[in-house]
């Protein structure tokens, strides 16, 4: 087995702390990777906190893993050691599902293997569940490793394993492109990428956001118009506009206001995760023939897709780098929409052990 060092969380209210614990040694098909980047998304807190249901304690997250090759298992045909590559947030899926076959093991009927706080099948005792990547190292099958594009950054490119192909999947499933007005809804670590992919692809895009300190930096990462979706006036001047929101947003909102801002057919697809359920107005939808759908992160075939697309046309995450022991600090500002806009973790920073 392979002793790591993680910072986990050992309750819903603790801070995270340094935690030893063991990965499985590298099977037939595995690869183990030397993680040098972790990024921090906003499902990490939702998680150690217990917010979506009780989690496994100690819970150690990050599902947005750049590392390299350190040694592979000897059925291993993809990956050689040095290679530079990614994980995200699935480690395995069943593989004979009808969606695992369509390369959507996201939605796998047996559930995937969530690359933390999931049970572990994998794992050689039984009843473990797995630990993520706020550590030094990972062990994962081949299937579920990705291609990192070398002309990327590997900080700036950690956050696309989550971020980015939870943006991308809805926009490639709805077809977006020239011609769509397509609104984006909170600029964090998703609403950030969804900006990015929804201009690269061709779209009008507006960014909705609470934040009025955000609207240069919405222009900036390329939105053609921003509104600050507290502003009343503001909102209903928008009515009946667009053929696509994405909706990003991590806390309690009306959805109500942006489905009266889709134009007949348009539709509006969930991809935050608040804690609480949503009430929709019947009349909101049915006034013109709106859809509301929900979509989470994206196959693995498509994520590969989605970073090879960023490494053609140079995309990559605005991030700010912390040390591991920043982490908690990093959780706060979050909470307080205070991101910009992901902040990733520069794992050389995690200590070697947690002695003394
Ligand atoms: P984040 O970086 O914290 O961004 C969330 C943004 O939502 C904030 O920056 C803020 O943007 C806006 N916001 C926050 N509180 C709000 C409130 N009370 N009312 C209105 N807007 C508010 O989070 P993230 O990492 O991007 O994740 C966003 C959500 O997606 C989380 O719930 C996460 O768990 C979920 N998620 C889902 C999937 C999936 O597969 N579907 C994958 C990853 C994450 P402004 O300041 O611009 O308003
Ligand atoms: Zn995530
Ligand atoms: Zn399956």
């Amino acid at each position: 087995m392979l002793t790591c060092v993680g910072y986990a969380a050992s309750s819903p209210t603790s801070p995270l702390a340094p935690f030893a614990f063991e990965r499985r040694d590298c099977g037939p098909l595995d690869v183990q990777i030397d993680i040098t980047h972790c990024g921090v998304c906003h499902s990490d807190i939702h998680t150690a906190r217990s917010e979506w249901g009780p989690a496994s304690y100690p819970c150690v997250p990050g599902h947005e893993i750049i590392g390299h090759v350190k040694a592979v298992g000897p059925d291993v045909t993809r990956f050689k050691v040095g290679d530079r590559v990614g994980v995200g947030c699935m480690v395995n899926s069943c593989r004979t599902c009808a969606s695992c076959e369509a390369g959507l093991e996201q939605y796998c009927d047996a559930s995937p293997t969530w690359t933390y706080n999931s049970p572990d099948p994998a794992f050689p005792t039984e009843g473990a569940y797995t630990f993520g990547g706020y550590s030094r190292a990972i062990v994962v099958d081949e299937g579920f490793v990705l291609r990192i594009p070398e002309n990327l950054d590997p900080a700036a490119a950690a956050p696309l394993l989550c971020a980015g192909i939870t943006t991308w999947s809805p926009l490639s499933h709805w077809k977006i492109g020239t011609g769509h007005r397509v609104g984006v809804v909170g600029l964090g670590g998703l609403g950030h990428m969804g900006v990015k992919f929804a201009v690269a692809l061709g779209a009008e895009v507006t960014l909705f956001t609470t934040s009025p300190s955000k609207v240069e930096d919405g222009k900036r990462l390329g939105a053609h118009r921003v509104v600050i979706s507290r502003d009343e006036q503001a909102m209903a001047a928008e009515a009946n506009r667009f053929d696509f929101i994405l909706d990003a947003v991590s806390a309690d909102h009306d959805i109500n206001a942006y489905l009266s801002l889709l134009k007949q057919d348009g539709h509006m697809v969930l991809v935050g995760l608040p804690e609480k359920p949503m009430s929709v107005g019947a009349f909101s939808l049915v006034a013109k023939r709106r859809s509301l759908a929900g979509s989470a992160i994206g196959g693995i075939q498509e994520t590969q897709e989605m970073l090879d697309f960023c490494g053609q046309h140079n995309i990559v995450s605005d991030v700010e780098i912390i040390r591991m022991d920043e982490i908690n600090q990093a959780y706060e500002r979050v909470l307080r929409s205070d991101v910009k806009y992901r902040f990733v973790i520069d794992m050389a920073s995690m200590p070697d052990s947690i002695a003394g």
